[in-house]
């Protein structure tokens, strides 16, 4: 048994090492493992599954990238590999058709799991940096099934538009952010770790990859951190059999 884990590749037409070295790494390393996580932030923005009606015609070249991902996540799906697709601050509006064309699952956030024969927690883990309170106001408001259809249901062309504002105001927003409120609240993390009654937690989205170890209940418990891909640079969690899960970067082509 082999379970891949990996979050934060922000797939985007504007980052084309990333998705070649992506599609590689499915290709050399993915295939012929049993489960592939995705943990959150597969993709840089996601503006509705519908982008991929648009094809060519589309000018920012998303949808041609989500169709081209989506064909191999499928190859990889046909050959035996259960994909799980998590959704992140980015591409929280990730839908069903674009899973079922990947043959892919959406996993909610959090879910608990079994991995190395033990109870672990998968997470984004946007919802653990409690201490960004505006970032927390907007996540609840993006999460509600009505400001969901609401956006869903604009045109395509301003959803476009739209989400190109929404990056802008993030980057100029956190630039502006204190470094810690940035990361996790440890005691959000314990908190979560205990209702879930778990020892072991996995998420991305800091892009402060590390192994932390923390006590939950008493009990050692340990939480891994995921990588952000960036050109020429990979990261991921595997889990053999009984193993601990296992952080690891590598190189890229
Ligand atoms: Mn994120």
């Amino acid at each position: 048994m082999t379970t891949l884990l990996i979050s934060d590749l922000h797939l985007h037409p504007g980052a084309p090492h990333i998705t070649e070295g992506f599609l590689h790494w499915l290709d050399e390393r993915a295939r012929g493992c049993d489960a592939l996580y995705i943990l959150g932030d597969f993709f840089e923005a996601w503006i509705g599954d519908d982008l991929l009606d648009l094809g060519e015609q589309d000018p920012t070249g998303n949808a041609t990238l989500a169709a081209r991902i989506a064909d191999a996540l499928k190859r990889l799906a046909d050959g035996g590999t259960a994909i799980y697709l998590m959704h992140g601050n980015r591409d929280f509006l990730l839908g069903e058709r674009f899973a079922n064309e990947a043959g892919a699952s959406l996993l909610p956030d959090p879910s608990v799991v079994q991995l190395g024969g033990k109870r672990v927690l998968l997470m984004h883990g946007d919802s653990l940096c409690t201490r960004d309170e505006a970032y927390q106001a907007f996540r609840t408001q993006a999460r509600h099934p009505l400001w969901q259809q609401q956006i869903l249901s604009m045109p395509i062309q301003e959803r476009i538009a739209l989400a190109r504002q929404l990056r802008e105001q993030s980057f100029d927003s956190n630039s502006n952010k204190a470094e810690d409120i940035m990361d996790v609240t440890p005691a959000e993390v314990v908190k979560v770790m205990a209702e879930h009654d778990v020892t072991t937690l996995i998420h991305g989205h800091t892009h402060r990859p590390a192994v932390h170890d923390l006590e939950v209940d008493g009990r050692p418990a340990k939480r891994y951190v995921l990588g952000d891909w960036q050109p020429g640079q990979g990261w991921e969690i595997d889990v053999e059999d009984s193993s601990e899960p296992r952080l690891q970067t590598f190189p890229l082509p």
